[in-house]
């Protein structure tokens, strides 16, 4: 199981909150806390961000371990953002390695991280993936669980679902047809989607700055919550909201 993160709100250095806090994203790629498959996550990280004025977000990933990486440390020092979203990746069996494999997905003004695995993958999901064009499925970002499962969202938002409804509706084509464990992140630089279905997700309002909602609490502060297993989270200038998905007894 991997883990991720994603940050809305004031500008800031992606470090404030990767790097700084003491069980943030770096720490978490060998010392996770809450995590419930796999023990490190070095099979690759990746930080995806908004610059202001623009609604493309920029990505930077790598095939190894983040704290091996010196760029990133400048990066996550000299970034302003007012959105982000970074994971680190544990690799599942009998899914591919390499940068291309590591989250987040990028499309257009989207990012999109997937923390779990997909049951069948590859071998026993002809059905899922015959719910996709066979163009959107040579267009799949690595030959990974996540990149399906991105590859599915991404149709869905393309034909006019807002976030929300692209990560319910995946996670429900999905559970038609296999199982898995299907956390997933997805934002636009404006608000942001988040599914529970296996593993665990918190969130926390940064007073005067804005929302995270991450994997794990990056710290031992009040004002983590955390979301039960089989939920939709939609965070935005509104606020945050939590609904039950259909399906999870
Ligand atoms: N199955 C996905 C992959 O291999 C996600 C892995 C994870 O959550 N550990 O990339």
């Amino acid at each position: 199981m991997c883990r991720h993160i994603a940050y809305l709100g004031e500008p800031l250095a992606p470090r404030e909150l990767l790097v700084h806090p003491p069980h943030g994203l770096y720490r978490q790629s060998w010392a996770p806390r809450t995590q419930r498959h796999g023990t490190v996550n070095v099979d690759g990280f990746g930080l995806g961000w908004y610059a202001d004025g623009d609604e493309i977000p920029a990505r930077y990933r790598r095939a190894g371990p983040v704290w091996a990486d010196a760029a990133f440390a400048d990066l996550a020092r000299v970034i302003r953002t007012r959105a982000l979203l970074a994971a680190v990746r544990s690799a599942t069996e009998g899914c591919a390695a390499g940068e291309s494999a590591a989250a987040p997905f990028t499309a257009g003004r989207w990012l999109f991280s997937h923390n779990g695995a997909v049951a069948g993958w590859p071998g026993k999901l002809d059905a899922l993936a015959a719910l996709l064009p066979p163009a959107e499925l040579l267009e799949l970002e690595a030959r990974t669980d996540s990149a399906l499962l991105w590859a599915l969202a991404l149709h869905r938002l393309r034909a006019g679902a807002d976030l929300g409804e692209a990560l319910a509706g995946t996670v429900a084509d999905v559970v038609a047809h296999t199982t898995g464990r299907l956390n997933l992140l997805l934002t636009d630089g404006r608000s942001l989607a988040a599914t529970t279905w296996g593993d665990t997700l918190h969130h926390r309002t940064l007073p005067g700055l804005g929302t995270v909602v991450a994997s794990e609490p990056f710290d031992d502060a009040p004002g983590w919550t955390a979301v039960p297993d089989g939920s939709l989270l939609l965070a935005g200038p509104g606020g945050v909201t939590v609904r039950r998905l259909p399906g999870r007894d």
